[in-house]
C-alpha cells in the first residue's frame, strides 16, 4: 500500500511514451520521425567518487530513462528540442562549426546548454569513426531530435548519460555505415559488447570534452551495458564488466531512489574541485590511479597503511598544490573506504563470501557506511540527503546512501516492502519535492 501515488514517479509505459514522442515530432519538425532510441538511467550500490580513480563501481539501470526521437538532415546541422519543461526553450540550432569541444570552449555557444550533450555526442561519433570505418558519420549528416525523460534531471540518476547515450544510438542508426547494414530494431542485437564499450567511451568524451563535466565512465556504462535483474560489477581499470545477480539482496527487500528534488549541475565546479583534492593526493602518493595503492583485494588495514604513507609524504607541507591538505586527506579516505566497499559488494553478489546468513543486512551497512564516507570525507551531501538517510534508518531501512555526485541528487534506500508506507509518509513531511522511484534493474539503451 501507498500513501500517495502521487510521491512515486512511475517509469511509464514505453510504448505509449514513444508514440506520444512519435506524434509530438511531427507537429514540432512538420515531418515523421525516422526511429525512437532510449537509454536508461541509473543507481548505484556503490562506487561514487571513484570510477576516475580506476575503482570499481556497482550500478544498475533503471526502467526511468530518456527517449530520443529523430529523423536524418542532410545540411550537418542538428535541431534539437527537449520536452522537459524546466529546460525548454522552444528548437535549438546547432551548426557544423559550433559542434566539438573548441567551439563550446569558446563561448560562442550559451554556455551549459543542454543541447552541449546532444552536440558533444554528435562530435564524439565522428572521432570514433575515425578508427572504426562502421562508425564514421556521414559528411553532411545532421538531425532533428525530440528528447523527453521519465527521470528526474540533475537528480544523481544520471539523465545526463540517459540523453548521451539515447543520441548516439540516434546518431549511429542514422548516420553511419552500422547504422545503413542494420536498420531500426535490428541494431539491438548487431551492437556488440564492445561496440557498447566503444559507444559508452565516446559518450563520455562528450561529456568531458565537450560539456566539461568530470565524469568518469560510471554513469555511460550503465546506461549502454547493463543488464536486467544484475548489477554490474565495473572495474574501470580496464572498463571490464561483470553482471551479478540481484535476487540475492532483493529476496523480500525493495531498492527504492528517493529523489531529494535538489537538483545539481555536475559542471558548476564543485565536483570538479572534489576530484582535483583527491588526484592531488594520488600525485602525492606517486600514482597514476589511485585504484594501485591498493592490493587486487584491499581491507581496511591496507586503507591505513596508504593513509599513513600520506602522512609521511604531506608532514612537512603547508598546502598540496595549492589544496587544503586536510581536505586532500579527505577525499583520499572516501576514495580508497569506497573502493573496499565495492570489492566487499562485489564478493558478496558473486557469491564468494560464503557463511554471510543476512545478505540484506551486511549489504544495507555497506550502503550507510558508504553515505557516512559522502558525508564527512568526500563531503559532497546536503542536509536533505542525510536527513532521509537518518528517516529511512529509524523507519526501518536496512541501508541508505546518496548516489551520484551529490551537492544534490537521489539517496538509495534498501527497505522490506512492509515499511515502505510509513517511509513515504515520514518523506512527505521533509519536503513535498521528494519523489520515490522504484529501482528494478533494467535493460541498457536500445533502438525501440
Ligand atoms: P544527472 O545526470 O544526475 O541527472 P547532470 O548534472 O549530470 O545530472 O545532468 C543534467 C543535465 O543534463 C541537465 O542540466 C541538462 O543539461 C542535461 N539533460 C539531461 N536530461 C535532459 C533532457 N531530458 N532534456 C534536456 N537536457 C537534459
Ligand atoms: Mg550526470
Amino acid at each position: 500500500m501507498r500513501t500517495t501515488d502521487a510521491v512515486w514517479l512511475a517509469p511509464g509505459e514505453p510504448q505509449e511514451i514513444q508514440s506520444d514522442l512519435v506524434s509530438r515530432f511531427q507537429q514540432e519538425y512538420g515531418r515523421a520521425a525516422s526511429g525512437t532510441w532510449f537509454a536508461p538511467g541509473r543507481a548505484n550500490l556503490n562506487g561514487e567518487h571513484i570510477d576516475f580513480h580506476a575503482g570499481r563501481c556497482l550500478p544498475m539501470a533503471l526502467a526511468h530513462g530518456t527517449y530520443v526521437a529523430a529523423a536524418p538532415r542532410t545540411d550537418g546541422q542538428l535541431r534539437l528540442r527537449t520536452l522537459d519543461a524546466s529546460l525548454d526553450d522552444g528548437i535549438t540550432t546547432v551548426t557544423p562549426d559550433q559542434i566539438g569541444p573548441a567551439a563550446a570552449a569558446s563561448g560562442r555557444d550559451a554556455s551549459g546548454h543542454w543541447s552541449h550533450y546532444v552536440s558533444g555526442v554528435l562530435w564524439a561519433l565522428r572521432e570514433l569513426g575515425r578508427s572504426q570505418p562502421a562508425f564514421a558519420v556521414d559528411a553532411d549528416f545532421g538531425a532533428d531530435l525530440l528528447v523527453v525523460s521519465t527521470l528526474p534531471i540533475g537528480g544523481g540518476l544520471s539523465s545526463s548519460a540517459a540523453l548521451e547515450c539515447a543520441s548516439i544510438l540516434a546518431f549511429l542508426a542514422l548516420g553511419t555505415p552500422f547504422g545503413q547494414d542494420n536498420p531500426l530494431q535490428d541494431l539491438n542485437a548487431a551492437l556488440t559488447r564492445e561496440n557498447r564499450k566503444d559507444l559508452a567511451a565516446a559518450c563520455v568524451r562528450a561529456e568531458v570534452e565537450v560539456v566539461g563535466a568530470g565524469t568518469g565512465g560510471l554513469d555511460q556504462t550503465a546506461a549502454m551495458r547493463a543488464r536486467p535483474g544484475k548489477v554490474l560489477s565495473l572495474d574501470c581499470r580496464d572498463f571490464s564488466v561483470t553482471p551479478l545477480d540481484i535476487g540475492c539482496i532483493l529476496r523480500g527487500y525493495r531498492l527504492i531512489a528517493v529523489d531529494t528534488g535538489e537538483a545539481h549541475r555536475l559542471a558548476d565546479g564543485q565536483f570538479g574541485d572534489r576530484r582535483a583534492d583527491a588526484e592531488a593526493a594520488t600525485r602525492l602518493l606517486g600514482l597514476d590511479r589511485l585504484r594501485d595503492a591498493l592490493p587486487e583485494q584491499p581491507r581496511k588495514a591496507d586503507v591505513s597503511h596508504v593513509l599513513e604513507e600520506f602522512d609521511r609524504l604531506a608532514e612537512q607541507l603547508e598546502t598540496l598544490d595549492g589544496r587544503s591538505v586536510e581536505a586532500c586527506r579527505r577525499r583520499l579516505h572516501h576514495a580508497l573506504t569506497e573502493m573496499v566497499r565495492s570489492e566487499k559488494l562485489h564478493h558478496l553478489l558473486s557469491g564468494e563470501a560464503y557463511g554471510v546468513r543476512h545478505i540484506a543486512s551486511t549489504v544495507g551497512d555497506i550502503l550507510t557506511a558508504g553515505h557516512m564516507s559522502m558525508r564527512d570525507d568526500a563531503e559532497v551531501s546536503f542536509d536533505i540527503a542525510d536527513l532521509v538517510v537518518e528517516t529511512a534508518l529509524a523507519q526501518g531501512a536496512e541501508g541508505a546512501r546518496l548516489i551520484g555526485g551529490g551537492f544534490g541528487g537521489s539517496v538509495l534506500v534498501l527497505i522490506t516492502p512492509a515499511a515502505i508506507p510509513k517511509l513515504t509518509a515520514a518523506l512527505e513531511r521533509i519536503s513535498r519535492r521528494i519523489r520515490l522511484l522504484d529501482v528494478a534493474p533494467s535493460a541498457a539503451a536500445q533502438a525501440l
